[in-house]
This record gives structure tokens, sequence and C-alpha cells, in this order.
């Protein structure tokens, strides 16, 4: 008498797998051979693997996802997988991915092995997807698993959307379909120029190309770089053009081919309220008139200070009813200075060279002062000058065959805006 054991024992497994709801076509397999059973008596073995009822074993493919509070051990072994197998995969992962950084729900598509070694199953793949546009795999290998993490390919196409405002930029995008994070690129991009609080007018109207990527399948995985802006503010049109230097810095340039990046930002500082000008103030503490010699942006503790331009740590430290304060020399005319802060970024000290968009330290209260704020100061020569009313130094100016390139580039974005937004005019008016 052939007991089911030792079928399955030809067959490649044990009868632990019936015993398993997660091993299905083991299961299935050990059934149709149980019942192939009588005809197995009465056959010889080599003609049993030719005929009995079982067909070439698919790999086994399931998707399993991370739960809360569990880790890829935890997740590998309640499939079924023995540690040690769970434990070589995890190991070979850890050369191209952290399993710390996976987070819960993530999904792992598994493809467990068709042969199996010592009676333990095995794994021939483990892969998944820690962002949309990375797939990590761990495959079997005759040297045990190996693990490569590789980019998504993704097609790149231009969108556009254009709108007037009649109460404020972000309801004129939203709806007219402009994506949130294209309009805080726009915003980021005119907020030299533009104090969008103040600046913005009903009638202004605005135009913005801008990259969608997408990939295989379809889906948009992200958006991509404006290409081009324009916003006409009281009728004063401003267009915007990306351009690749020939040193392979991509800024904005405006149609005379000047960087609308100006060497000093006016607010150095995200999301925060202007809370106190430039000028004679009374003031909070001491209560005497007094020249209030920067501006006043109200934030709460904690929030970081930007490097206002590129240039170099001249004072930091704590200086009298400043409290915490850094000065920048940006060039020989230039500096900024920025007061009451919570801290300083690490490691930043006297000398350090810092670039524009640098984080310098964070909102606090320190000094002569009545509540979290940053006291914001541009000195020209030496001597403060208010930051609102000042023409900043500007940027970069193309000349010559960078000129001439920007300008034919620029016609190309502004042809490839013009229709497409024809094109869309043409499916709006289709519905
Ligand atoms: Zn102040």
């Amino acid at each position: 008498m052939v007991s089911i054991a030792s079928v399955m024992a030809i067959l490649g497994g044990t009868t632990g797998y019936l015993l398993s709801d997660h091993y299905s076509n083991a299961a299935d397999t050990a059934l149709s051979a149980a019942a192939a059973e009588s005809l197995v008596v009465e056959s010889d073995v080599s003609n049993v693997t030719e005929t009995a009822s079982i067909p070439e074993i698919e790999p086994r493919r399931e998707t399993v996802v991370l739960e809360q509070g569990s880790n890829l051990m935890a997740t590998l072994t309640a499939t079924g997988l023995e540690r040690t197998v769970a434990y070589n995969a995890i190991e070979a992962l850890r050369d191209v991915f952290n399993p710390r950084k996976l987070r819960a729900g993530q999904e792992f598509d598994l493809v467990y092995s068709a042969e199996a070694e010592d009676s333990i199953e095995l794994l021939d793949e483990l892969s998944f997807q820690p962002d949309p546009e990375t797939i990590v795999s761990v495959s079997r290998t005759e040297e045990g698993y190996q693990a490569s993490s590789d980019k998504v390919a993704l097609t790149t196409s231009n969108n556009v959307a254009s709108g007037v405002i009649e109460q404020s930029l972000f309801l004129a995008a939203e709806r007219n379909g402009v994506p949130l994070a294209v309009l805080m690129d726009m915003i980021e991009l005119y907020s030299y120029e533009v104090d969008f609080q103040r600046d913005i007018q009903p009638g202004d109207s605005f135009e913005v190309m801008y990259q969608e990527l997408k990939n295989d399948a379809g889906e948009r995985v992200r958006y991509g770089d404006v290409l081009y802006a324009s916003m006409t503010l009281s009728g004063n049109e401003v267009r915007l053009y990306s351009f690749t230097d020939k040193n392979g810095d991509t800024d904005f340039y405006n149609q005379k081919g000047e960087s609308y990046r100006r060497a000093l930002m006016r607010t150095p500082i995200n999301g925060a309220r202007l809370s106190s000008g430039y000028g004679q103030r009374k003031h909070p503490i001491l209560g005497y008139t007094k020249m209030h010699k920067g501006i006043d942006f109200a934030a709460p503790r904690g929030t970081p200070i930007f490097a206002a331009g590129n240039g170099t740590i001249a004072k930091i430290g704590r200086n009298g009813g400043y409290g915490n304060y850094i000065m920048i020399r940006h060039n020989d005319s230039y500096d900024t200075a920025y007061a009451h802060m919570k801290g300083f970024a690490k490691g930043l000290k006297q000398g350090a060279r810092v670039k524009q968009g640098d984080v310098i330290g964070y909102v606090g209260t320190t000094g002569r002062s009545t509540g979290p704020h940053l006291h914001y100061e541009i000195l020209k020569n030496n001597v403060q000058v208010n930051p609102i009313k000042i023409k900043m130094p500007s940027g970069k100016k193309l000349k010559g065959e960078e000129l001439d390139t920007f300008l034919a580039d620029a016609d190309i974005l502004r042809k490839q805006y013009a229709e497409l937004s024809l094109d869309n005019r043409k499916i709006a008016s289709a519905d």
C-alpha cells in the first residue's frame, strides 16, 4: 500500500502541505494524488510520474500586505515560509533597501519555487514598489538571493492650464485644474517679485505649462517641472521660461534672458505672516517710538529660516536684544541678518558657505522679543534698508550664443503652449 505521505514524497512535498490553507496548489495536488492512489498501487513508479493527473506545477504566487505593527520577517513567515528562507531573502534585500523603511500597507508580490530543498518550500522572487517610481526585487539564484532596485520607466508629456483670477490665485488655479504641486512651484517662481497677498488683483491672469510623468499602465505617477509660466498682474505680463545653461544649471529666465531668481529673497521663510513692517513704530517692549530697522514675520516656533542668498556666515551666536542671531555676507555691498532664533542649523559656524534656500536656523523668541517671530534685515553697505522696497540685485543675464539658444528654446516652449491650449479648447468645446 502506497501511503499519501510517500506519494507526496515523490512529488517533493510533505504531508504537512495538506494541513495548511496557504498552500492551496499543493493541497489540490495532494488531493488529486490521493484520488489516483488506486492507480498508483497497480503501476510502477516511473509510470506514475507520466500518467498521474498532475499538471506541470505553476509557481505559486501571492500578494501579501505588511500589517500595522508587523515586519517583513513576520509577514513572510505568516505565509508558511520557513524562517531561514525568509531570513536569507531579507538579508539580500538589505543590499539595496533598508527593511526598516517599510510602511504598513506595503504590498509584496511573492513567487514561490516549484522545487523544494530538503522538503522546505523556497521563494523564487520577492518584489515590491516602495514608491511609484521604484521596483525592488529579491530573486533566488545559484549563488543565493540577490537584490536589485530599479527605476520604473516613465513617459513625460506636457500639460497646460490658464485662468483669470477673480478672488485668489489659489481658487483660480483650482478651478482651472492646475495641480497643487504645480501651483506651489509657480508661487515659488514668482515670489522673488510678487507678494501674493498684496499684488494680486481681480482680473489678473496666469498661464502655465508643466510636465506629467506616467508609468507603462498610463497612470500618472507625478508631476514634473514647470517649463513655462506667465503672470499678468495689473496688465503687466511677465513670462518665464525654464532654461538649462551651459553649466547644466536649470533656472527661469524672462523674455530678455534675465534670471528671475534674485540674489536675495525678500521673505526668507515659508508660510509666515508679515507682523511688523520697516520704519518708525512704538516698541512693544521698550514702550517708546523707535526705528524698526527690519521686518518681522510671525511664525510658529521651530519654523525653518532660509539663507536669503548665497554667501558666508559673518556672525553667528548670541547678540544682545537680537537673541540668537546670524549675519550672512552676500557680496561686497549686501548682508542679511536674522534674529530671535530658537537655534541654528547643525554644523553652521562663522565662515561657513551657505546657498540661497539653505535652512540656517529656526524661529524662536530669544533676546528682546514678545513672541515667536523672525526679525529680518537687509543691509546695504552696512546700513539697514527696507527689504520690501529695495530694488533687489538681479541674478544672471544670458549673453551672446547662450542668449540666442535661450531665445530659440523659449520660442519653442511658447509655441508648444499655444498648441496644447488650442487642443484643450477643442476638447472643451466638443464636450
Ligand atoms: Zn523686528
